[in-house]
């Protein structure tokens, strides 16, 4: 096989289909459809893979830029004495203790196999790194994204869940992960006992990150208001990453407690974080769950506030975060799932709001782990597409329609075929 050629694509929200041609990988030529592709001169005998369309949209694939598959289906082993992130962390560090390589990896493949099908193309993995865990789930990592390394992209984060100055022995293991492999150096701003710990956690964070010349990827102000100075880290965070000049190289995800703080003061954090180059990525499926569980009337969302982070210019994705476990009992990996739950919880409606949240699954996600120079459904561009059961843009996130096929470096790595129909329907 030496091409491969989509036929009558409807790219992304194009009034009018095109061919899509893609060699070795990349997209060679976007036409209108039915134009003689370039194909033949290269391909004689024409024996490439062609694809008929018939019209559906076409997307460059799903970015997953949070999600821990080594914790991923852990519901049902043991129940979380409650229901708040201080619960699901014990209850997780407990299981954690009977983690073995053939069980995390069994379960991390799981993860990896269902983001493929729902069109998936590169991930961003955090396992956790730990005295507890070692740095096995990163081991298992490195291990299925060589197996799988034709079906999508993985990136390796080095997540000190347990906090770093508090679980003694962590930047240690932190470096190993790295030399193991690790594409990227984690952070669990909150999990100190000072303020103090906090700052000197970020900061070993991003000198790991300035060292090894590696992004970093923070899990940082996740409660649901700012009362606890250990959950308002962000300022912090800005500085630290100008200081180093690493802008447009560090993320933070949840950043729940945002949304508590007074509207003045939230808009100008948020500034801060754009002009010092931080990106955010609100994870909802987790945020919800774990949100607002000291609430008894006016149950609180616990989502970072979309809207004001697009307004302020912060580069914002969305993730999954975790698959049915204490974090969040739910999830199958599909990004649209989190899309939709997404607009549901944060009043983002109508086709405008919604072609930005699909932004945050897709070119969003992809500034956010770094792809974006190669992402797209242009010329030039990574073959990495998906291709949607559906001729409508704008109703993607709510119909969530089925991806008929998942491309990976210009080859079929997932086909779903799904038929309904209603049976002797009234004529028009
Ligand atoms: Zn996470």
């Amino acid at each position: 096989m030496t091409g491969l050629v989509l036929r009558d694509a409807r790219v992304e929200d194009a009034a009018a289909t095109s061919d899509i041609v893609v060699e070795a990988g990349r997209i060679t030529a976007v036409l209108p459809a039915g134009t003689p592709h370039p194909l033949g001169a290269t391909d004689p005998q024409g024996a490439h893979e062609t694809i008929d369309c018939a019209g559906r949209v076409v997307l460059p694939g799903f970015v997953e830029a949070h999600i821990h598959p080594d914790k991923a289906h852990l519901d049902g082993l043991r129940a979380p004495r409650g229901a708040t992130l201080a619960d699901a962390i014990a209850v997780t560090l407990d299981l954690k203790r009977e983690f073995t390589h053939d069980d995390v990896r069994d379960r991390s493949r799981r993860v990896v196999e269902s983001a493929i099908l729902n069109g998936t193309t590169t991930l961003r993995a955090h396992p956790d790194v730990d005295p507890v865990a070692g740095t096995l789930g990163v081991e298992v990592l490195i291990e299925l994204r060589e197996q799988y390394r034709d079906f999508i992209d993985i990136q390796i984060v080095a997540f000190p869940q347990e906090g770093i100055l508090r679980a003694p022995g962590t930047d240690k293991l932190l470096r190993l992960a790295l030399a193991a492999g690790a594409d990227v150096v984690g952070g669990c701003a909150y999990q100190e006992d000072s303020v103090e710990d906090c700052r000197r956690h970020v900061d070993l964070v991003l000198d790991l990150a300035a060292e090894h010349g590696v992004p970093a990827d923070l899990h940082a102000d996740f409660a649901d208001d700012a009362g606890d100075p250990r959950q308002s880290m962000a300022e912090y965070v800005a500085e630290a990453t100008r200081r180093r000049g690493l802008g447009g190289r560090v993320t933070l995800g949840h950043m729940t407690s945002l949304a508590g703080r007074p509207r003045r003061e939230r808009m100008a954090v948020m500034r801060e974080l754009a002009a010092a180059g931080v990106a955010v990525v609100p994870l909802p499926a987790t945020d919800l769950h774990l949100g607002g569980r000291s609430d008894t009337r006016a149950v609180r969302r616990g989502v970072a506030p979309v809207r004001e982070l697009w307004e302020t210019g912060v580069v914002t994705a969305t993730a999954s975060n975790n698959i049915r476990n204490a974090f969040t009992p739910y999830g199958t990996g599909d990004l649209l799932d989190i899309a939709l739950l997404l607009a549901q919880t944060g009043h983002l409606s109508g086709p405008a709001d919604l072609r930005r949240v699909l932004r945050m699954v897709t070119y969003d996600a992809a500034r956010v782990v770094g792809i974006a120079e190669n992402y797209g459904v242009r010329v030039g561009a990574a073959a990495d597409l998906v291709v949607l059961d559906t001729d409508r843009y704008d109703d993607i996130v709510l119909d969530r329609p089925e991806r008929t096929h998942v491309i990976k470096a210009g080859r079929v790595v997932a086909r779903t075929t799904r038929t309904r129909q209603l049976v002797n329907a009234p004529a028009a």
